[in-house]
């Protein structure tokens, strides 16, 4: 048996050997912080919603970025958007695509809504397409819902810059603003506002996200093309240039990344598709859902899937997404749908998700398409990227890169 004997702690003697130790012990644990566990930079991330790469190359916007390029986004909207981006996942991995879906307990109260006017629609020849008409006035999200399915869909997906929602921003210590949360006329300049105290007052191990929502709003609003939504993408460039200017003089090896979510495409057409495309033998009619430029369509048999393929290939306006898109694109999941289609290039179903009338512009088209190819940039930093400048990416390699910035090791 072995007796370890202690020495009284009130001998000279034994507190030298104790600091001898221990400052044997944290010699040794910052040679393994420093060598072995990668350290996390400071990173700047700038994210505006809606800003196609064409535009950047054309108006030569966001110069001070030394290496940038197009963007190819996923399908669906900013939700999914943003996502792929900030965790690396497409929609079969994260379980979601859009904001609303398919309910598997037709249980939803608007199910109630539905079977309460049931009486009106069996009297009045219209009553669908007027109570449909009424409802989507007053709560403009429903309007693009068919009215018969009103009560199978549902709404809500995790915020991607929730904290416990695993992403880039929850590695290392984040300071984020969210221009959307801002109670202001111009979230965009009161983000940036925020920011920039942030950024001053912050120490030394933390990492900034800034997300500008304002370009995405006036893109629906006015259209790409028109003076407006090119004014703001301007002030953006001078605004996070001066951002990027003010973190690098604070973290002088920190690094600066930046995207968008998908570009923006000036609406020429709204289309509307009949019900009867929908019907299947027996008198049913499969659950359809209608986004702006996305069409999602459940069926029960691989015949009921078969009729509706062949009447939707005739619709002109519509790009059926074929087996290899659907697996390149991450949206596999028959809870996406059995059949999947996409709107052609500025072409919007109307009504749509913004309500009974078309939006200016539009996106959500796809992802192919050029002028809806969104953009990331990357300021020189003393890492490389290892992709290339001017190259088209997809989101996956993008998060790669944001993953390899943020943990370089930088011994
Ligand atoms: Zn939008």
């Amino acid at each position: 048996m072995i007796y370890f004997r202690l020495k009284s702690p009130q001998s000279a003697l034994y507190h030298r050997k104790v600091f001898f130790h221990l400052s044997i012990i944290y010699s040794w644990l910052k040679y393994i912080k420093r060598n072995i566990i990668p350290m996390s930079n400071n990173m700047l991330l700038l994210f505006i919603d809606s800003l196609p790469y064409e535009l950047i190359a054309k108006n030569n916007l966001f110069s001070w970025l030394s290496f940038k390029g197009p963007l190819r986004p996923g399908v669906g909207y900013s939700f999914t958007q943003k996502a792929e981006i900030l965790k690396g996942q497409q929609p079969d991995q994260l379980g979601y695509l859009n904001f609303w879906y398919l309910d598997a307990e037709p249980t939803a109260k608007l199910n109630i809504v539905y079977n309460l006017t049931t009486f009106v629609r069996d009297i009045f020849p219209f009553g669908d397409k007027v109570l449909h008409y009424l409802l989507a006035r007053v709560w403009k999200k429903v309007a693009n819902i068919p009215f018969e399915f009103i009560g199978r869909f549902n709404n809500g997906v995790p915020s991607s810059y929730a904290p416990d929602n695993p992403s880039i921003l929850s590695m290392g210590k984040w300071e984020i603003v969210i221009g959307d949360d801002l109670d202001s006329p111009n979230p965009d300049s009161a983000a940036v506002a925020l920011m920039q105290t942030k950024i001053e007052s912050a120490s030394e191990d933390r990492s900034f996200f800034i997300a500008l929502p304002q370009l995405d709003k006036l893109g629906h609003l006015y259209g790409p093309d028109h003076e407006n939504y090119l004014e703001h993408a301007r002030y953006l460039d001078s605004q996070l240039q001066k951002l990027t200017e003010q973190f690098l003089q604070k973290y002088p090896d920190g690094v600066v990344c930046s995207f968008s979510d998908h570009g923006m495409l000036k609406v020429t057409e709204s289309i509307h598709l009949s019900g009867k495309l929908f019907n299947i033998p027996g008198g049913r009619r499969a659950a359809y859902w209608l986004d702006s430029t996305m069409l999602r369509v459940w069926v029960e048999t691989e015949e009921e899937k078969r009729i509706i393929h062949e009447r939707l290939k005739t619709e002109k306006h519509l790009h059926i997404l074929s087996e290899a898109e659907r697996k390149e694109y991450g949206v596999t999941l028959k809870k996406f749908g059995d059949i999947m289609a996409i709107t052609l290039p500025g072409i919007v179903f109307s009504p749509n998700h913004f309500g009974i009338r078309k939006p200016v512009g539009m996106h959500g088209f796809h992802p192919m398409h050029q002028a809806h190819q969104a953009f990331w940039g990357m300021v020189q930093s003393n890492r490389t990227p290892q992709i290339e400048n001017g190259k088209l990416i997809k989101t996956i390699d993008f998060y790669r890169e944001l993953l390899a910035q943020k943990e370089l090791n930088s011994i």
